[in-house]
């Protein structure tokens, strides 16, 4: 596959040596060491039109999220579990249509990291 900047992709697309020079990252040990202060009535994250996902062929978002925020519903839309949302940013760049409006969560909501 021959692919051009701004083509949409999954990491299984990527060349067998880029993907084995990738760090081996086991998201879940990292998981453990964060504190959730889930805002209950607000999400902030929102898909803004749906009709948009149903034309988006490969979906990259059901794999790039780090803590799949993102899954295919029954109905085939595309469902947001915001509350698992750790902040890094990747749906604001890896959605090649910016149809994911991304904002941090309002004040003394969201995740805490711990260090050390
Ligand atoms: S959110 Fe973006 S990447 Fe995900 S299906 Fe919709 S358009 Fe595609
Ligand atoms: S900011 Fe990161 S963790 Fe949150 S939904 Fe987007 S990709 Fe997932």
């Amino acid at each position: 596959m021959v692919m051009k900047k701004g083509d949409a992709f999954t990491a299984k697309d990527l060349p067998q040596a880029v993907r084995e020079s990738l760090p081996a990252v086991y998201v879940d040990d990292l998981l453990v060491s964060l504190k959730y202060f889930i805002d209950e009535k607000q999400s902030h994250l929102k898909i803004k039109d749906h009709a948009v996902c149903a034309r988006c062929q490969y979906k990259p978002c059901l794999d790039f999220c780090p803590v799949s925020v993102y899954s295919l519903g029954h109905d085939g839309k595309i469902q947001v579990a915001y509350q698992a949302c750790v902040e890094c940013g990747s749906c604001r760049v890896g959605c090649p249509y910016q149809n994911i409006e991304w904002t941090l969560p309002r004040g003394g909501f969201g995740v805490a990291y711990k260090f050390g």
